[in-house]
């Protein structure tokens, strides 16, 4: 099987739930998606996505995921899409780094190689374990009543996951506001719930301990990527005794080898693009296996394609470090394919369709905005 012909697309998918507010007075209402599709030399399309969440959240964003794939996609014309890890060697040899560039094209090869065997990707990964997947909310930053009523409504749509988003400025009220937030968030918490505090690196280990100190006590949560640096978690690792989740901060392979050197965090939340797409992710999923690290298998944002990896990479995880996957499909209002894996009773299933199983609306994608052939 060689690669005969890669297409790029844009698309903006609008936020779901109108403006999503993060730590630092960043707010989002909609993000750029870079879709990709591959055809080989057999007429077989795979399809891949990155969708950054926006240009300020880590160091990607969706113009420079495109410039990305257009660096990297004549060097991939007529190999392999199979040899995934040669694939993804030939992408550092064209660009370093650029992780949400190359993961949309990641994506596409394991779509062809899971086709190209009529296999579903998660069985080339490693096999299902079965079990459903938890999904996870995403509650933005809001006012503690309101962020209590958002987890609320998506425990009634099955949820038993929720990621709590903190990090109030001192103007906007500081610990004091986000212990609150953290205290509405939880006080409904049912048997078998899980709560990440999600600080997004907006906190410092000052106004982490200060946050940690105002809670009741007896609250069961992890805390998410407390502060920007490594620096900076350390020391608040050191003082406290909340297990520690990295987000932001592992994104390279060598950064997850970091964080276990360092014995940083109990946790990473492993996003595909973020990643640099299925290869990479797979990687991280072993160190992190090795480790006794929990893992809770997500994006950036992003529709189907992304939802598509999560499941199927989620899917091998064993149970006893899934914490939850993040259904991106939830918090935008474009869906870019047909795809076969509702949430239901307190989860979700890949599908058994090979490849990623997402059949894709080119309808809705318009003109490619680049096309490579051989
Ligand atoms: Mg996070």
């Amino acid at each position: 099987m060689k690669i005969r012909k890669i297409e790029l697309f844009e698309l903006h998918l609008p936020y779901a739930g109108g403006s999503y507010e993060l730590s630092g007075g960043r707010i989002y209402t909609g993000f750029d998606s870079v879709i990709v599709c591959i055809t080989a030399d057999s007429g077989t399309e795979g399809w891949g996505e990155s969708t950054p969440f926006g240009p300020n959240y880590i160091a990607a964003h969706a113009r420079g995921a495109r410039a990305g794939v257009e660096e990297i996609a004549p060097y991939l014309i007529g190999r392999d899409p199979r040899d995934v890890d040669r694939i993804n060697d030939a992408m550092d040899e064209a660009l370093l780094g650029h992780n949400h560039a190359k993961s949309a094209l990641d994506l596409a090869c394991w779509d062809l190689f899971g086709k190209s065997v009529g296999l579903p990707v998660y069985r080339l990964l490693g096999g299902a374990t079965g079990n459903r997947l938890p999904a996870i909310s995403s509650i933005y930053a809001g006012t503690p009543e309101d962020m209590r009523a958002r987890v609320a409504e998506h425990r009634a749509m099955g949820y038993m996951g929720h990621s709590i988003k903190v990090g109030a400025m001192d103007s906007e009220g500081g610990p004091a506001l986000d212990a609150e937030r953290i205290a509405a968030s939880l006080a409904d918490r049912q048997p078998g719930e899980y709560f990440i505090v999600d600080a997004n690196g907006g906190l410092i280990p000052e106004t982490a301990l200060r946050m940690l100190r105002a809670l009741p006590d007896g609250l069961d949560f992890v805390l998410e990527a407390p502060c920007a640096t490594w620096r900076e978690t350390l020391s608040l690792r050191q003082r406290c005794d909340v297990p520690i989740i990295l987000d932001e901060l592992a994104q390279e392979d060598g950064d997850i080898a970091k964080l276990v050197a360092l014995d940083v965090a109990d946790g990473i939340g492993l996003k595909i693009s973020k990643a640099g797409g299925l290869t990479h992710a797979r990687r991280h999923r072993d160190i992190c296996r090795a480790a006794g690290l929990t893992i809770s298998v997500q994006d950036t944002v992003g529709s189907t394609l992304s939802a598509a990896s999560i499941f199927h990479m989620g899917a091998t995880v064993p149970e006893r470090l899934l914490r939850c996957v993040l259904d991106p499909r939830d918090m935008v209002t474009i869906q870019t394919g047909a795809f076969d894996a509702p949430i239901e009773n307190g989860g979700v299933l890949p599908p058994d369709a090979p490849g990623l199983g997402v059949t894709m609306n080119r309808d809705l994608l318009g003109q490619a905005v680049a096309i490579w052939e051989d």
